[in-house]
């Protein structure tokens, strides 16, 4: 479907969704731009989550009483439908995690431990997060392999061609993040997947803030690993989800080892499970699973091409009128669809924190911060930057808001 196609989104409508909003703090009603961080949670999906509670609550895959059956059913159920939302070829290659950080663990344990050793390359982009950054730094650290790190422009986009230099045949893993929590960049991931394909090496791709705000497609992008969380995309916490190739997937050792991921057990071994359950071991996440099941059906009830649209559209008015101030610096490409549905900013000679306070008073709620990105905080200069993301239910009056706050922080420190 074509842009122009696109209904605007029914702001107002979708807002009576989420009564959290509707929270007022000193007088003043919540303004919440912090969705990078954490989104809010629709009516729907807290409602699929209690009927669980209320009719269903069970252990799974162990039950032959209704009761587990039924909370299996939908928890499998919940699995099918997380392939179908990101075009995974079938349950087996979703694995249900707690986030996108034991997402990162799981592969960099399971293949990394295995797999790397001295002279393997790993390559990262100076606009990790944590969660990938520390995690493979570790993993190399164990395994003697190196780590390289593909520079960022001037203007916050990805240096492709030093991602063509540092990616070499002795490259074993390119860990990327497709959405920066910090900058807002779009990365071209499906080029960065085929140069690392192009050297035998494999594609992880962080997609923590890309899945909650745009269609993607992990086969069309060709991904081998691919993550998420739950509670960044209208779900709840205590959910995230590790895509994984199927054939690849079959040949990773479990990370974690226990209950419910194996086949038989004897006093002297062990075999697993068929996918994905050998990576879910011990009781899994069934509630959140029935809530991120709902919230799928939620977001794909609005269509993903036009909460995209919707981001952008408001996090591009935002940078227009952010940059509108002289002494604010804006970090990551200008509006255009190289750039997600946040902003990242500071404002000259007020620390982040005390812009982040300031805004609270006017319960207007951004991250300030390193936002888990402190390597890239030093190569911008700085120790911290506000953030504020956007979501389905943020409107321009809010945008409004935010930068009357702004102003306040301004003549105050002046
Ligand atoms: N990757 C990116 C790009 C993120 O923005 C975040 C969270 O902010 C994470 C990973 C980690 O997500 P979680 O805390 O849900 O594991």
């Amino acid at each position: 479907m074509s842009q122009q196609d696109l209904e605007p989104l029914d702001v107002e409508g979708i807002r009576e969704d989420f009564p959290i909003l509707d929270r007022s703090f000193d007088g003043e009603r919540l303004v919440y731009l912090d969705n990078a961080a954490t989104t809010h949670t629709p009516e729907p999906v807290v409602e699929a989550m209690s009927d669980y509670y209320r009719r269903y609550n069970s252990n799974v895959h162990r039950g032959i009483h209704h009761l587990s059956q039924e909370a299996s059913i939908a928890y499998e159920e919940a699995h099918d439908r997380v392939a179908e939302f990101v075009g995974a070829d079938g349950r087996e290659e979703i694995i249900f995690t707690k986030n996108t950080t034991e997402a990162e663990n799981l592969i960099a344990y399971s293949w990394g431990l295995n797999e790397l050793g001295p002279g393997d390359e790993v390559v990262l982009t100076e606009m990790e997060h944590h969660a990938s950054l520390v995690t493979w730094q570790q993993i190399a650290r164990r395994t003697g392999a190196d780590v390289k790190y593909v520079r960022i422009t001037e203007d916050g986009r990805l240096d492709v061609d030093h991602a063509r230099e540092c990616i070499t045949d002795d490259t074993a893993m390119v860990s990327a993040v497709h959405v920066s929590n910090t900058l807002g960049t779009v990365n071209p991931v499906s080029e960065l997947v085929d140069i690392a394909h192009d050297h035998g090496a494999l594609a992880f791709i962080d997609g923590a803030q890309a899945v909650p705000n745009r269609p993607v497609d992990v086969n069309a992008i060709d991904a081998d690993f691919y993550a998420f969380s739950g509670h960044k995309m209208a779900g709840p916490t205590g959910i995230g989800v590790c895509y994984g190739k199927r054939e690849l997937l079959e040949g990773l050792a479990p990370y974690l080892y226990g209950g419910g991921m194996i086949r038989k057990v004897t006093f002297e071994e062990s075999t697993w499970a068929e996918l994905p359950w050998r990576f879910e071991p011990g009781t899994p996440p069934i509630a959140e699973a029935v809530g991120l099941h709902a919230a799928v059906d939620y977001l794909e009830g609005i269509g993903m091409e036009r909460v995209r649209e919707h981001e952008e559209g408001i996090a591009a008015y935002a940078y227009e009128r952010l940059a509108e101030f002289d002494d604010v610096e804006i970090y990551g490409p200008e509006p255009g669809p190289e750039r997600g549905g946040l902003v990242g900013f500071n404002l000259e000679s007020v620390h982040a924190h005390d812009l982040a306070s300031i805004m609270n008073d006017h319960a207007v709620a951004i991250r300030a911060g390193d936002h888990c990105t402190q390597p890239l905080h030093d190569k911008l200069g700085v120790a911290a930057s506000a953030r504020a993301s956007f979501y389905v239910y943020n409107t321009r009056e809010e945008v409004d808001k935010l930068v009357e706050a702004v102003e306040d922080a301004r003549d105050l420190f002046a």
